[in-house]
């Protein structure tokens, strides 16, 4: 039956002729796939202004550069963001670089066929690159509106499912880190960035100014197991329930012997960017460190969270300095995780957009289409 006669047998049996999914040509190759004009991809950087300076280890930021990226196909946008980790050489220059090489590849492919599209990003720029996230949540974005349900109704993931985030302090003087604390009221869980100096009196300070649970993040910090192990068995004592790659990514041998006798679970993160990256992982750590700038977007993310269960890991969702349209990306994937750690875009004071809302310590998951973010 060709379209002519399948809309005149519909009038007949009064349904509604109008069907924008069924191929306006016989071509062969969109037979089976909704058609769809040809899509504007636009970009541009924002400066993103922080709240407090923004203190790496080469110097004081005020202000963060991300780049977003408009998918515009039948009269839809799609949103999305690149953040960037300085420290690995990343900005916005770069981003929109690498934006120019991967857009003809978004350009020619239909935007129901993504499954393979990460793959296919990566011969084009390989590694690590906020560019990929960018385009990806942009396209996920419009998949979600153009057929109307939030992502994580797409993902097939139950939205009530929402767990406390937690807020990062740095390591600073006690007083500050102190004052940080306080500000952190909003927050129900602290992490802090632990350095393998002076880790016990960090967390005594933090300790003598509340009693939230604590996550730590040693940034690959620790070199020697048997000491590690040690101070694992001291801070589960503090109230410490978490650590995040405790020892460097090649020591994985000394992470598993550490795994094997901790009572608090073990994450990765610099340790996991993609999916590919898990199953070595499973032997030494108890959990992934899941985070859409790493995983070149939502296509990923959601394969990397399958294969997470699969091998009997538990999720964490991380995040860089974002904006809303990043982070509520990041919450359509909160029904995975056992551990969120998203605060981004509650550290810049002019969010071009706005998303999910942050209420009591946690993200409520928005109901809005796509990822359920508009111009603020
Ligand atoms: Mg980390």
């Amino acid at each position: 039956m060709n379209r002519k006669q399948f809309i005149s047998l519909a009038g007949l049996a009064g349904i509604s002729p109008f069907f924008p999914d069924i191929p306006a040509s016989g071509n062969q190759e969109n037979q089976h796939k909704p058609q769809t004009s040809v899509p504007v991809i636009r970009f541009e950087k924002i400066k993103l202004n922080l709240w407090h300076d923004w203190t790496i280890t080469r110097g004081t930021a005020k202000f963060k550069e991300n780049v977003f990226v408009y998918y515009e196909r039948d009269g839809i946008t799609g949103t999305g963001e690149a953040g960037h980790m300085t420290a690995a050489g990343q900005n916005a220059e770069r981003t929109i670089r690498e934006l120019k090489q991967l857009i003809p590849l978004y350009k020619k492919i239909h935007p129901f066929e993504f499954y393979d599209l990460p793959e296919k990003a990566n011969q084009i720029v390989p590694g690590l690159a906020p560019a990929k996230a960018a385009l990806d949540i942009a396209l996920m974005d419009w998949i979600g509106k153009k057929l109307q349900v939030p992502l994580h109704s797409f993902y097939g993931l139950n939205p009530g499912k929402e767990i406390d985030t937690s807020f990062s302090i740095g390591r600073d003087k006690p007083e500050i880190m102190k004052q940080k604390v306080k500000e952190a009221a909003p927050y129900h869980i602290i992490k802090v960035k632990l350095t393998n100096d002076r880790d016990e009196e960090v967390i005594k300070i933090i300790r003598s100014a509340t009693d939230k649970p604590i996550r730590v993040d040693i940034n690959e910090g620790w070199k020697d197991k048997e000491e590690a192990i040690k101070k694992i068995d001291w801070m589960a004592k503090q109230g410490v329930e978490m650590i995040e790659q405790p020892m460097p990514v090649q020591m994985l041998k000394e992470t598993k012997w550490v795994k094997e006798r901790s009572e608090l679970p073990i994450v990765a993160d610099e340790a996991v960017h993609t999916s590919d990256d898990i199953p070595k992982l499973a032997e030494a750590y108890d959990g992934i460190n899941l985070k859409l700038m790493k995983s070149g977007g939502l296509i990923d993310g959601y394969k990397m969270a399958i294969i997470a269960k699969a091998l009997g890991m538990d999720i964490m969702i991380g995040c860089m300095i974002e904006s809303s349209v990043a982070i509520s990306a990041a919450v359509q994937l909160q029904p995975v995780a056992r551990w969120l750690d998203l605060d981004g875009n509650l550290l810049i004071s002019n969010d071009p957009f706005k998303g999910a809302k942050f209420i009591d310590g946690h993200w409520e998951m928005p109901q809005e289409n796509g990822i359920g973010v508009s111009k603020a």
